[in-house]
């Protein structure tokens, strides 16, 4: 493992072993099964996270795609505790200097008229305001989503996600599944405007020709670091706008200089939202995300009541400011070009070395590798991913997993990553591979 300059301070916490009969006992079991022995982690420094013992790992999932500075960096945590010191919670009801230099800073880094900020809790929470937006301003219901797509797991965006494994058998209407542009999987490979077809007929057989709008990731994170193929997204969104709808871009994972080549993901397919959400990287591990919009389309929440409590929380939002400062000055938007397409360049060769890697895409520090079992018939190998995760983690490398089948690594590091530590993570996995 690379050296780092870093002593956790000694733990006197509860027991492993005592927080694990916690978890059973009194935490919902639908959380992660991502491990047989879930790790105690007790500190966290820029790209690694520590146990109970002091021992330190390599943390190339970012938390799931969110903490973009580094865990725990010290300035987004300043600002996180000087502005706690003064002021804990206030709402839109009142004037708050963080909410608003938050909201200007964010509209800043978008394009065009896409200049009104929501602040909410999650991406869940985001992605259901956008579909809410879209469907109050163009008056009609139906949604599009792409299959194998994650939006959140409230009624509405479970709707759109389309993973059976995230779907429960309650009501979702009004979402309709067009086919993945999965350049891998796909029927048209990377043929973008033909997948885009199915689009066109979604709409002529399944709705009133006529739809509120389209959501969907420009690389999908979740359903397995899948880039949508070139020329789908313009294609899709100029049919969207003959049918009245609106385009939501769904930057949960995407957003906020993870990918390397843009700040955002749509702005790799040359096309400019409606309506924008996000939320993960936004605020490096604390709860916010956001829909950012044009002002004509905000203004449909003006008919009614429409607010959330502890959306644009002072403590988050100066979080998120100080979140923004950090990529700039640090220039984490260039490390993940960089790292990542370094890390890319090294993955790829071990493609060349083990059988079992299918494929290996992705952009910047947003990158997937596809486990198959036969590289001809692309046969999933699920068991095999969990398998070596669980070897990785051993060695001191964490990554998640995704895919509808559960068989593509999911390397999505804080942006601070550096290229010693995609050095390590290919090693390792090159070992444990080698020992299969
Ligand atoms: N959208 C995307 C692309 C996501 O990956 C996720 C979560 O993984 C969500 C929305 C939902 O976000 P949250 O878990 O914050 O509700």
């Amino acid at each position: 493992m690379p050296p780092f300059d870093y002593t956790p301070p000694p733990y006197s916490g509860p027991s492993t072993e005592e927080i694990l009969r916690k978890r059973q006992q009194y935490l919902s079991p639908a959380i992660c099964h991502f491990y047989k022995k879930p790790l105690n982690l007790v500190d966290g420094k820029m790209q690694y996270l520590f146990d109970e013992k002091g021992r330190r790992y390599l943390d190339a999932f970012g938390g799931i795609a969110t903490v973009c500075c580094g865990h725990c960096h010290p300035e987004v945590v300043d600002a996180i505790v000087n502005q706690t010191k003064r002021l804990q919670h206030s709402t839109v009801l009142y004037l708050n200097h963080a909410i608003a230099d938050f909201a200007e800073a964010l509209a800043s880094k978008l394009p065009g008229d896409l200049k009104v900020v929501f602040f909410t809790n999650s991406g869940t929470e985001a992605n259901e305001l956008a579909m809410l937006l879209a469907r109050l301003y163009t008056g009609y219901h139906d949604i599009i989503s792409l299959r194998n797509s994650y939006h959140g797991n409230a009624a509405g965006t479970m709707g759109a996600t389309a993973q059976s494994n995230y779907k429960f058998n309650v009501m979702q209407t009004g979402v309709h599944h067009a086919l993945n542009p999965d350049q891998y999987r796909g029927i048209f490979g990377s043929d973008g405007p033909k997948y885009a077809k199915d689009v066109e007929d979604l709409i002529t057989y399944g709705t009133c020709g006529c739809v509120a709008g389209f959501i969907a990731e420009a690389i999908q994170g979740v359903g397995g670091i899948l880039e949508l193929a070139p020329g789908y997204l313009p294609a899709v969104y100029s049919t969207i706008r003959k049918a009245g709808g609106l385009c939501i871009a769904d930057e949960v994972q995407s957003g906020f200089a993870r990918i390397g080549s843009h700040f955002w993901g749509f702005e790799g397919h040359g096309v400019v939202p409606d309506i924008v959400t996000m939320a993960k990287g936004i605020g490096n591990g604390i709860p916010i995300g956001a829909v950012v919009t044009t002002p004509e389309i905000a203004n449909v929440l003006t008919r009614r009541n429409y607010f959330n409590t502890f959306g644009g929380n002072p403590m988050c939002t100066a979080g998120g400011l100080a979140v923004l400062r950090v990529i700039e000055k640090e220039k984490l938007q260039q490390n993940a070009f960089t790292v990542g397409s370094y890390l890319k360049e090294r993955l790829t060769s071990l493609k060349g070395k083990h059988e079992i890697i299918g494929d290996v895409r992705g952009r910047g520090l947003m990158l997937g590798v596809e486990l198959v079992q036969d590289r001809e018939l692309k046969t999933p190998a699920k068991v095999e991913t969990a398998h070596l995760m669980d070897e990785m983690k051993e060695l001191g490398v964490l990554i998640g997993k995704g895919g509808f089948f559960g068989n593509v690594f999911r390397i999505t590091p804080p942006l601070c990553f550096k290229k010693e530590d995609a050095d390590y993570l290919v090693d390792v996995m090159d070992f444990v591979m080698s020992k299969m």
